[in-house]
């Protein structure tokens, strides 16, 4: 395999004209080889906006008193899950603002556990709710959640601080810490980066992707960085990169990453979607190859928007599946029902 360097990527991460194109059909041809071109869904359920956090860029950041807050009932999340088992998702993707209280730690915990129940074991669990203890961790998997995504959003740490309020919160030691705890618990261990942000370099990216290598993560989700109005990063809305480059520096991250890691799952993100309308589409002729389909109850969605304009926010869940699937079809790509999807790269470490 091609050893990329620092200087590599950022030559990669600054390419225009053919020799992007060039990137973006490498990057294709590389998945294509070592994965396929099949494309695996996570259903996504918001469960809460309701955060103990208060990150400069999200909009549901515990300040922003615009929104107001809300926590799906069990019943809804296991509608969801239904739903996801009606239409085929193989997998499910719980997302939730952050809370370290045992009311939603245990929560958590048992909604996992009766998901798996109930469906017999079919249908496989993404958390994505934050930072949490090693014992937290510990009993989430043990529930039967067995991949975690938390971005760490730059591997910068001066950058870091200047996207975090600076308090014991939001530390960024910590927050590596929680990667590490995750892998040693056998998780499948996704992280990722924001794109476009304030101060942000090509450098720090090319950063971020050897960071990647280096832990060695079994999935990505990365995508542009999309300004909120009710956020105090909103005043570098006109310093950061037009939507043009930031789609274009996303979809370069994807092709590297791709290169580095032929085997991990790489998300498209919905970032990519709000801003351009294929913009999922050119994720995955990037290279990623997973989606999240939103399951999410209607009436809520309004209030997940951690970013404005967030696409499909109107959409019905069986809409949805059926535009994803004329979406794929149209760019030679397959969707794959009732299977997790599991990284390869993590199950070829396993064995
Ligand atoms: N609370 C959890 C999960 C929900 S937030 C956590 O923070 O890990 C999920 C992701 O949304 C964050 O990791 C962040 O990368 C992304 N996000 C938040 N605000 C955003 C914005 N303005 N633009 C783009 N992505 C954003
Ligand atoms: Fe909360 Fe996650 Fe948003 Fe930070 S990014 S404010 S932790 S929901």
């Amino acid at each position: 395999m091609i050893q990329y360097t620092k200087d590599n990527l950022i030559k990669l991460l600054k390419t225009q004209g053919s020799e992007y194109q060039t990137l973006i059909d490498n990057a294709l041809a590389v998945k294509k080889n070592n994965i396929g071109n099949k494309i695996y869904l996570r259903g996504l359920i918001e469960y809460s906006n309701c955060c103990r956090k208060n990150c400069l860029y999200c909009g549901v950041r515990s300040n922003n008193t615009k929104i107001s807050r809300y926590t799906l009932t069990d019943d809804e999340v296991y509608e969801c899950a239904d739903l996801a088992m009606q239409l085929g998702y193989g997998s499910l993707a719980i997302q939730s603002g952050e809370r370290n209280d045992k009311t939603f730690t245990d929560k958590i915990a048992e909604l996992v556990y009766q998901i798996k129940k109930r469906s017999d074991n079919q249908l496989g669990i993404t958390l994505s709710c934050g930072e949490q203890t090693e014992e937290v961790y510990k009993q989430w998997y043990e529930a039967g959640a067995h991949r975690y995504l938390l971005r760490i959003e730059t591997s910068k740490e001066e950058l870091y601080y200047k996207i975090h309020p600076r308090d014991k919160v939001h530390n960024f030691q910590m927050r590596l810490e929680s990667l590490n705890i995750l892998q040693r618990l056998n998780y499948q261990v996704g992280t990722g980066v924001m794109i476009g942000l304030p101060f942000q370099t090509v450098e720090d990216l090319a950063d971020d992707l050897l960071f990647f290598k280096q832990l060695d993560i079994a999935m990505v989700g990365m995508g542009p960085f999309i300004p909120h109005p009710d956020t105090p990063l909103w005043i570098y809305k006109d310093a950061i990169p037009s939507v043009e480059m930031r789609m274009q520096l996303t979809l370069k991250m994807l092709a590297c990453l791709r290169l580095l890691m032929p085997k991990i799952n790489m998300v498209a993100a919905t970032a990519n979607q709000t801003l351009y309308e294929d913009g999922r589409e050119q994720a995955v002729l990037a290279g990623a190859n997973i989606i999240m389909p939103n399951l999410t109850p209607n009436k809520y969605r309004e209030d997940y928007l951690i970013y404005p304009d967030k696409a499909c926010v109107g959409d019905k869940p069986m809409q949805c599946s059926f535009c994803l699937k004329g979406r794929m079809m149209n760019i030679k790509h397959e969707i794959v029902y009732n299977q997790w999807g599991d990284s390869q790269a993590f199950t070829e470490k396993q064995q």
